[in-house]
This record gives structure tokens, sequence and C-alpha cells, in this order.
């Protein structure tokens, strides 16, 4: 990987659960990227979710990376206290035209869907998660109408139209230096129109994960984005919206997952194991770091690309 001068990293989690060995691998990867280049470390929470991150869960996080000898720079970041930065950036695209408020619910959405395909016997377009497109139904609405419905209180996000954002920002492209699912790398054109009208801000809330850590990133000066290969098509999202709100574009690296004894990988919501339940069953971080096939427990180094399927 080649460094621009001064290289920023940063590990971003969510603060809405134990870290598993899927963040260890990942914020050591990036320790280790940014101490050997002499660039900067930074730490991020993701916590726009009110209902599921919890002070005690950020705590857990900077015990569990003292643990691992991963120490950043600065003050660490906290969305919920940047939502002014998000609104702007919400607002600038809404006065182009380019969001919309959207007001089908997730269940009606994957209801259409599935009306669809018992009526058409084809299978719905869903996006690279594999959920269902916006079927967009509320993008062409009337002003008065989606005021008068927000007026009333109706539950509604705000949607990119990712028609209109493509034309608009044209054929995209990324440096990246890890790799994608298949083995993508280099210089890539990035596919935005894959996840259709993606939510930028969720109910309630002037912001999402994609317009949050797009902004983030560019606020926080991040040149190099390192994270595991489960982003890596989110990434097409990302690049459209630095494009829109003429941001810098960083490099991109995406490491393989660690994936449990399923082959599925990791997540703190099915319970997998974390690295406060190792550290307590009496782990050391050497064991940590021999588990995840680093080189060198010390500095936290990648031993090879992990293939998908070992477990971790
Ligand atoms: N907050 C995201 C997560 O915990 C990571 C976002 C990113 O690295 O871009 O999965």
């Amino acid at each position: 990987m080649s460094f621009r001068d001064p290289p920023v990293f940063r590990f971003a989690p969510s603060p809405n659960g134990d870290l598993h060995l899927g963040h260890a691998l990942s914020a050591l990867i990036n320790h280790a990227m940014a101490r050997e280049s002499g660039g900067r470390f930074l730490l991020r929470f993701e916590d726009i979710d009110p209902e599921r991150c919890r002070p005690d869960f950020e705590h857990g996080i900077r015990r569990d990376l003292a643990w691992l000898g991963i120490d950043w720079d600065g003050e660490p970041r906290r969305q919920s206290e940047h939502f002014a930065d998000y609104r702007a950036a919400l607002e600038r695209l809404r006065d182009e035209g380019l969001v919309y408020p959207a007001f089908l619910s997730r269940g009606e959405i994957r209801a259409a869907a599935e009306r669809s395909e018992r009526e058409t016997g084809l299978s719905y377009p869903r996006d690279p998660d594999g959920a269902p497109l916006y079927p967009g139904l509320d993008r062409d609405l009337p002003q008065a109408t989606r005021a008068a419905r927000i007026t009333a209180g109706e539950p509604h996000v705000f949607r990119l139209d990712m028609t209109r954002a493509v034309a608009r920002a044209g054929v995209l492209g990324v440096e990246e230096t890890g790799s994608g699912p298949d083995g993508e790398t280099g210089r890539l054109t990035v596919d935005p129109a894959a996840w259709g009208d993606v939510v930028l801000a969720r109910k309630g809330l002037p912001t999402s994960y994609h317009l949050a850590v797009t902004l983030d990133d560019a606020i926080q000066g991040v040149t190099h984005v390192v994270r595991g290969r489960d982003l890596f098509a989110a990434t097409a999202v990302h690049r459209l919206l630095q494009a829109l709100l003429d941001l810098p574009v960083p490099v991109y690296h995406h490491h393989a997952l660690v994936l449990g004894q399923d082959g599925r990988k990791l997540s703190k919501s099915r319970g997998d194991v974390s690295i406060r339940a190792l550290r307590e069953a009496g782990a050391s971080r050497e064991d940590l770091c021999r588990r995840l096939g680093l080189r060198s427990a010390e500095k936290g180094e990648p031993e090879a690309e992990r293939g998908d399927g070992e477990e971790g």
C-alpha cells in the first residue's frame, strides 16, 4: 500500500454490543498500518442508533482496545454529537432535488416485493445485501402531499433518488488495495445503482450509516478506509456521496472476514465469541493474534490474506 502524507486511518465500531474477533482483526490491521506508516489512528463511535447504542458498550470497546495494545490519537469522535453536520449535508442534497421523503415501511417493501414475485413469476431486484430494492412509489409525490403527510406525523425516512444521483455524478471509480468478495482489486468502477434508492436519513434521525460514515471520513481527514469485506459493496454508495457532496476520496482496503464455525460472518446480535469473553476465559493477546492468523502479535500484521471459510 502506498501512503499519501500523512496517512490517517480509523476504526469505527458501533457501541451496540461487545466487540468480536472480526472487530479485533480490523482494529489490529488498521492500527498496524497507521503506526508502520507514521500515520494517525482515529477511533470513532458510530452511535447514531439511540436505542441500541449504550455508554457501557463504549467503555467495553475502549477496554478491549487497550487490552489489544491499541492506542488512538486524539479524542474519539461520537456521531451522536454531530447530527448538525449530517443534517446540513442532507439538506444540501434535498435542495438539489436528490433526496425525497419515503413513507413505505420495511415490511411494506417486503410485501410489495413478494406480491410482484407472485404476480410476475420473476425475481424482484435486490440490493447487494439481499434486501428488496425500494419500489420508489413515493419518489415523485407532489410537494404538497409530502408536506401534508409529514405534518400529519406519518413515519418516514429520506432516500436518495439513485437514478438522478447517478446521472449527476457520472461514472465513478475507487482505488482498492485489499479485495472484494470476488477478488476485485486495483482501480475499480463502482456501481451505486445496485443499491437502489438508499436511505440517507432513518426515521426520526438526520442521517443513516451511509451518510454519517462518508461525511465523517471526510471531516476527520481519513485517507485510508480499512474494513471488513462485508462493506465492500457499500463503498459504491460512499463514493457516490463523495461525488455529490464534493468530498475527498480515500483509498479503500477491504480485508477478509473472520467466519464462525458455521461459515457465516461473526455478529454481535448472534452473540458470537467476544473479545471480553476470551479475555475473561484467560486468553492472552498473543493467543488472540494467533487465532486471527496474525504474523506478529506485537505489530498485529496479517500473516496473509485469509481465505473466507477459515475459522477465526
Ligand atoms: N460502524 C461500522 C461497523 O461497526 C463500520 C463502518 C466502517 O468501517 O465503514 O460495522
